[in-house]
């Protein structure tokens, strides 16, 4: 057989195989390899890793996608700086991603702008790129979603919601709810509990909370199951959001101290 039907032949097998990468890259990696005198082991390893790089590359891309996070950021583009009361061991610890493994829980709280939706979702963007599944939801989507599937009579067992590794549910105590919801809200948590991990993002402390699902039979019943195997990192500063903001007004009353000094 000749070179090119030799091309051609490994290309249609490679097609039914649905090997996408190496049908792309074959004729290149091929002529290099016969250019460079480099052995069938070598240039078979090479195409192969390839191909396998790409699938990884392209199921991060694809659970991403359908992971329902709000945007993408990384923890390289979290400014610690910006937040020195933020226990940045702590935070950091959290990436070896061992809470999802032991089927532990993190808690986010803090006030509006401070990065407890970015510190979740790089979470999430590497437990995903660990090949852990993830899903993302804010608790105003999470509970229209448990009450559709009450309502319908389903337990919702095979949602993303019920069965992924890590599951983040944002910005818990904005809205309140109701004492149906909050039973949904609670069972959604127990089933959960020492299954899968669940990271809980908030504006309100954990007193507000009594107040916020009104029963607090079931708040307490909830928090305990919540917060057994839990780390809560609580975040007391400015927000990001304000940055810019704040530095300027900073800078006007510096000026007027300064002035204030001249005329003095
Ligand atoms: P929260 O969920 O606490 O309200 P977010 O995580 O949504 O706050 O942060 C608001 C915006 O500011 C986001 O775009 C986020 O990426 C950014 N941000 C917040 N804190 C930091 C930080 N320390 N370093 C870099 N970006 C940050
Ligand atoms: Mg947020």
């Amino acid at each position: 057989m000749n070179h090119a039907l030799y091309i051609e032949r490994i290309q249609s097998s490679l097609v039914r195989l649905k090997l996408q990468r190496m049908t792309e890259i074959l004729e290149s990696v091929a002529k290099t390899a016969e250019e460079q005198g480099k052995s069938y082991l070598s240039f078979l390893n090479e195409l192969l890793e390839e191909e396998v790089a790409s699938k990884e590359q392209r199921r991060v891309e694809t659970a991403l996608k359908i992971s329902g996070l709000p945007f993408i950021k990384g923890i390289d583009e979290f400014d610690f700086t910006f937040q020195p009361k933020l226990d940045k061991k702590k935070v950091m610890s959290l990436f070896d991603l061992t809470f999802i493994r032991q089927k532990g829980n993190v808690i986010f709280l803090g006030p509006p702008g401070v990065g407890k939706t970015h510190l979740a979702v790089s979470l999430a963007l590497k437990a995903c790129q660990a090949g852990m599944s993830i899903y993302f939801t804010t608790m105003e989507e999470l509970i229209v979603k448990l009450k559709k599937d009450h309502e319908a009579g389903r337990k919702g067992r095979g949602r993303s919601y019920h069965k992924s590794a890590l599951v983040i549910v944002d910005e818990v105590g904005y809205t309140p709810i109701d004492r149906e919801e909050c039973n949904l809200f609670f069972r959604f948590i127990a089933n959960r509990y020492e299954k899968a991990s669940t990271i809980i993002t908030s504006n309100k402390s954990f007193s507000d909370w009594t107040e916020l699902f009104q029963d607090p039979v079931i708040v307490t019943a909830f928090l305990d199951r919540l917060l057994h195997h839990s780390v809560i990192i609580n975040i007391r500063g400015n927000s990001y959001r304000l940055k810019g903001k704040i530095g300027k007004e900073k800078l006007k009353s510096d000026q007027i101290e300064e002035k204030v000094a001249h005329f003095s």
